[in-house]
């Protein structure tokens, strides 16, 4: 069902490679000082990894959900925050695709081509208004020629080091869902007052950031969606994201169980290596069984947005979103238990792949409002 045309099979390759040969040795420093790494940047950019999803037109690559899908997993495998600067880029590239005219288009998406290192920055979340995004209390209020934003913003992808910003405001509160929209905001403009960089458990080779948004004065040819359409654009940019967050959880479970089974098969016990006994067995064989069926959720979904079935794609994303995550925590978790002692120590990296495997349950949506996005769209019920 999921074979790979020539043209998958080249990039597949080339991004192997690239990962275990430029990536891999970066990842211990990455995790220990928590900066954003604008090596693996320079890295994915040069090799043109960076923003495989920019439409042809804009310079780009334009691969299919599916293979960039394929690439965010493999990226994972080795590193699940070098894969999230692909899926950042991805989801602010995404809002812009769907909803933006031609001249925002061409103003932001050429800036993406080739090997630039442009960096995009996404803001949906605000303080109190997590799980709620519809209560988001900032606020985006009309005044002639441009809009004046209010408010806070936190866990900002790519916050502080991001070129540019698209950011989510209520331009209308009224119209309650509808009444939201995206911006294109510049970095560095005044009223944009970066707070701090958030301190994390895991992806600690990501930057989060908080934000206020003191009297920001965004021109009107800067808000994506001038013709209305916003909040369900912004609906198929976050079902995406699950399902990015899906391809980039299947690669921590594969990298982890990859981990243990080597761990297993040279540490001796009782005179023969732990991958004799029975229950290292039974939870290879449960890891590997989680990802496989994972995987094939995650690739199903993918063709589904390929083809464009956005509704049956949401509730899918939602799925993929679910078990990818919860597969990642349950394989990193059992990876450091088959390593024992030396799996809980910062030597092996199944520790970090296990903290990094916690924030896939929880961004874009918790798995418990993904499992009522799921139920709520099967019964119909709100
Ligand atoms: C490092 C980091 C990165 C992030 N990156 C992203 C991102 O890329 N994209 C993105 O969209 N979000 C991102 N987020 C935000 C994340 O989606 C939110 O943290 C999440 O939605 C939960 O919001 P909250 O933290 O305010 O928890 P709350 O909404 O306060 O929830 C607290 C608890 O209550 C439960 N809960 C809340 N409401 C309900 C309900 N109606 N039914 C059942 N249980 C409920 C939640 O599941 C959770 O267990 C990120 C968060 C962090 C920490």
């Amino acid at each position: 069902m999921f074979q790979l045309d020539e043209e998958q099979r080249l990039i597949l390759q080339s991004v192997r490679e690239i990962v275990q040969k430029e990536i891999k040795p970066q990842v211990a420093t990455l995790e220990e000082t928590g900066e954003f790494s604008w090596d693996v940047l320079r890295i994915l950019a040069s090799n043109d990894v960076l923003n495989p999803l920019l439409p042809r037109q804009y310079g780009g690559v334009e691969v299919s959900i599916f293979t960039f899908c394929m690439i965010v997993e493999e990226i994972a495998r080795a590193c699940a925050s070098s894969a999230l600067l692909l899926i950042t880029q991805a989801e602010g590239t995404l809002s812009i695709v769907l909803g933006a005219d031609e001249s925002l288009k061409e103003r932001y998406l050429k800036r993406l081509a080739g090997d630039s290192q442009v960096l995009i920055g996404v803001s949906v979340i605000e303080p109190n208004a997590d799980s709620d995004i519809l209560s988001a209390p900032a606020k985006a209020e009309r005044c002639g020629d441009h809009f004046l934003l209010h408010g806070n913003k936190c866990f900002v992808k790519n916050g502080s080091v991001a070129d540019f910003l698209v950011l989510y405001a209520n331009v209308d509160r009224s119209e309650e869902s509808h009444g939201i929209h995206t911006f294109l905001v510049e970095k560095g403009i005044p009223g944009l007052v970066n707070k701090r960089d958030e301190d994390r458990m895991g992806m600690r080779g990501s930057i989060y950031s908080e934000f206020d948004l003191d009297h920001l004065v965004v021109p009107s040819e800067n808000l994506i969606d001038q013709k209305g359409g916003g909040f369900s654009n912004s609906l198929k940019t976050l079902s995406a994201s699950r399902l990015f967050t899906a391809a980039q959880a299947v690669g921590l479970a594969q990298g982890a169980m990859e981990e243990a089974i080597s761990y297993a098969r040279r540490r001796a016990q009782f005179g023969k290596s732990i991958s004799h006994y029975a229950p290292i067995q039974f939870m290879i064989a449960e890891m590997a069984t989680g990802i496989e069926s994972a995987r094939l959720l995650t690739y199903q979904t993918a063709f589904l947005f390929d083809r464009g079935e956005w509704k049956k794609a949401e509730t899918h994303a939602a799925m993929a979103k679910l078990i990818a995550s919860d597969t990642a925590m349950k394989v990193t978790t059992d990876a450091v238990q088959i390593m024992g002692g030396y799996g809980y120590m910062k030597d092996y990296p199944v520790e970090r792949m296990m903290r990094d495997a916690k924030l896939t349950q929880i961004f874009t949506g918790t798995n418990q409002i993904i499992k009522s996005i799921i139920g709520r769209n099967l019964t119909g019920m709100s």
